[in-house]
């Protein structure tokens, strides 16, 4: 059996399910988005026990994003994704955390940008990336195969997908990344989404109707 946990926090007004996932052997872990709420985030990593090795950012969206600065400066970590070209959205999260009431949010610059075909270690745990555009032009999907979990953000949700109509956003691209990176993976790979419920592949590829069957 793979060494691996997971504990979902739902943090902020858009209720963005902030994940701890750990590796259970040497109980070193990440936080996934941590958009807001640090209190609730600090409360979960003492809870389990953790020590928190990196923060990974699936997206650069004010819910997801907008605690990373700060968390990763009082836990003494590193950031790292999303992909580059999201770097002008997370510039603008303090702009865009006031027209949403969201307080404490801060801009941010990761330590590490993060590729397609690159991977992250988390313990004895390997994370693979995939480069999945279209909600934002540098989002990413972190999976642990061994499991089969993935870390989907805002791609693909319970019975619908991303939003696309930020001037960034492209539908097209994002259809194209969801059938061309994340349904290959298996109907049995767990996705967790950054909103709403857990699901799967194989449920997602049966009864999404954004998706072409
Ligand atoms: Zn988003």
């Amino acid at each position: 059996m793979q060494p691996i946990q997971i504990a979902v926090v739902p943090v902020t007004p858009f209720e963005q399910n902030c994940s701890l996932l750990w590796c259970t052997r040497t109980m070193k872990g990440v936080v996934i988005d941590p958009g807001g709420d640090l209190d609730k985030i600090r409360s979960a990593i003492a809870e389990t026990g953790i020590t928190v090795d990196k923060i990974l950012l699936t997206h650069g969206h004010v819910d997801h994003a907008a605690g990373a600065a700060e968390l990763a400066e009082t836990l003494g970590v590193k950031v790292e994704g999303p992909g580059e070209a999201d770097q002008f959205i997370m510039d603008d999260i303090p702009a865009t955390a006031a027209r949403y009431g969201i307080p404490n949010a801060r801009a941010v610059t990761p330590d590490r940008y993060l590729s397609e075909g690159e991977t992250v270690s988390v313990g004895d745990l390997t994370l693979d990336i995939l480069h999945v555009p279209g909600h934002t032009p540098g989002h990413l999907v972190f999976v642990h195969k061994g499991v089969g979990i993935a870390i989907v953000g805002d791609t693909l949700f319970r019975g619908s997908v991303g939003r696309t109509d930020f001037p960034y956003g492209d539908p097209d691209l994002l259809i194209a990344g969801i059938v061309g990176k994340l349904l290959p993976l298996g109907d049995t790979v767990v996705c967790l989404p950054g909103h709403g419920p857990v699901t799967s592949i194989g449920d997602e590829k049966t009864h999404n109707p954004f998706l072409p069957r």
